[in-house]
């Protein structure tokens, strides 16, 4: 359980592409914990600086400002790199929605870049960040690797072409790649700001406000809510997987359920608030309920998450009580 006991040669270095997002400056947190050497890139557009600087008196960290759409950036950014954990893209099914040229230079073009200069780096693993959105309109539970439905918006389009060409580079070029298809992650530093904020963080910082949160649809939906350390040990151990369980996709989530009116009333009780949602129209692009399978990580990769919903959600609830 966990990734705190996990080894890697002294001098590994890793690259963690996004780095100053949400998932990637917690992959960069831990990486620095364990004591190897971290480089992110990050071009700091949905990103913060603050996740930056506060790495920056760690000898082992280093940052580079650039954007994966650029290719020299990337070329650069891999040398001497053992393994690249490419989180960098834009998030968000219905912004995909407003601006779909630019999913697919940056979701795409993106991550094809930055396989192409891993590959020519001699990168050892190469780890990137795919999504549940995948399985579109499937609608069976829980969602299986291998049983993929209609995708249902750009983004999920861009996720589904970077593991298509994940795999390509697996086969043509031999470079391990391994797709983890993340399922609704939370946890500390989720940015709980702006119109595409995610549900968990946003309706914390509602409620913290004394504001009334609005619930797209009934509050029916459920999804496999994913806490921040469950996607850390999920990364570390890619880095650490067979070849053969290369040019492959795995679920990465806790395999439960949760619903979102579940949720709101189990924030409202622990932040101490009496305050009713609002109901508003259901979102273009969501799907109704989500859960994930992880026996294919669980058997392949080793990953054994240790943190279920409710001990992840109080952890987050405590870390935004402290930061808000
Ligand atoms: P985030 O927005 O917090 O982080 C993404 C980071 O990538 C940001 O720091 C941003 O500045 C950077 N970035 C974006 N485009 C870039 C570019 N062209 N060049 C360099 N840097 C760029 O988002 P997150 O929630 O941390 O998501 C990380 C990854 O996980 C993304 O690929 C996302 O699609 C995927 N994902 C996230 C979730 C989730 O629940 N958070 C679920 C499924 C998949």
């Amino acid at each position: 359980m966990g990734y705190k006991h996990l080894k890697f040669l002294v001098n590994s270095v890793f690259l963690v592409t996004g780095g100053a997002g949400f998932i990637g400056s917690n992959l960069c947190e831990a990486i620095l914990n364990l004591g190897y050497k971290v480089k992110c890139l990050d071009d700091l557009s949905t990103g913060k600086q603050e996740n930056v600087d506060m790495f920056m008196d760690n000898p082992n960290y280093t940052f580079i400002k650039g954007d994966i759409k650029d290719l020299a950036i990337c070329m650069k950014a891999c040398e001497g790199v053992d393994y690249v954990l490419n989180q960098a893209a834009w998030g968000s099914v219905p912004r995909s929605i407003e601006m779909p040229l630019f999913y697919c230079a940056n979701n795409i073009q993106g991550t094809l870049n930055m396989l192409e200069a891993a590959r020519q780096n001699g990168v050892k693993k190469f780890i990137y960040a795919s999504s549940s959105s995948v399985y579109g309109d499937e609608p069976n539970l829980p969602k299986t690797e291998g049983r993929e439905g209609n995708l249902l918006s750009p983004y999920a389009v861009s996720k589904r072409a970077d593991e298509e060409w994940a795999k390509q580079y697996t086969k043509h070029y031999g470079l391990d790649t391994y797709g983890m298809r993340y399922f609704n992650v939370f946890g500390r530093r989720q940015d709980p700001y702006g119109a595409y904020a995610a549900v968990i963080p946003k309706f914390i910082k509602l409620l913290l406000n004394n504001e009334q949160p609005t619930i797209n649809g009934d509050g029916k939906q459920s999804r496999d809510f994913t806490y921040i350390e469950n996607v850390i040990e999920a990364n570390l151990k890619a880095c650490l997987a067979s070849s053969e369980a290369a040019g492959q996709v795995y679920n990465i989530a806790y395999g439960g359920r949760e619903y979102l009116i579940d949720i709101y009333y189990t924030l409202t009780k622990a932040l101490g608030k009496d305050i009713e949602p609002n109901f508003g129209p259901d979102r273009a692009g969501d799907i109704k309920h989500s859960n994930a399978d992880i026996g294919k990580a669980k058997k392949l990769l080793e990953y054994d998450p240790e943190y279920d919903f409710a001990r992840g959600l109080n952890e987050a609830i405590g870390w935004y009580k402290e930061n808000l």
